[in-house]
């Protein structure tokens, strides 16, 4: 996808601190932390945001939650942390390539 920041990650053209990378899915450290531990899970194919999943996308887009448990347990979260996935720029969402957020290694710091 044309200048999506994150397609340029994936291509490698952006450097980025990866933590986990198969075929279909990349994790990396968030480049401002907003938690001791705070890393992305993104699918290597461009998909907007959560209103742009189409039923085709819905096991590569389960896999996100898979791998960030697994990314989360291997980076000092004590399997403790928020998922975070937002959609349009009213919600905050800034990159339009879908991503969950992993937020962890605080203890119940979330409001909900
Ligand atoms: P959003 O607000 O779209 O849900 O979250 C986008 C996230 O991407 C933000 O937390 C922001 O810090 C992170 N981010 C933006 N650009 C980059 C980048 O070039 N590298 C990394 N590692 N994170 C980025
Ligand atoms: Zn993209």
């Amino acid at each position: 996808m044309h200048d999506c920041i994150f397609c340029k990650i994936v291509a490698g053209d952006i450097p980025a601190e990866k933590l986990y990378e198969d075929d279909e899915v990349l994790a990396f450290r968030d480049i401002a932390p907003q938690a001791p531990v705070h890393f992305l899970v993104i699918p290597k194919k461009h998909i907007a945001g959560p209103a742009d999943v189409v039923e085709a996308d819905d096991r590569l887009v389960g896999k996100l939650l898979r791998v960030g448990a697994q990314v989360a347990a291997e980076n000092g979260t004590g399997g403790a942390y928020r998922v975070i996935c937002n959609n349009g720029s009213k919600a905050g969402q800034v990159v339009f390539h879908i991503h969950l957020h992993i937020l962890g290694g605080k203890d119940r710091p979330w409001p909900i």
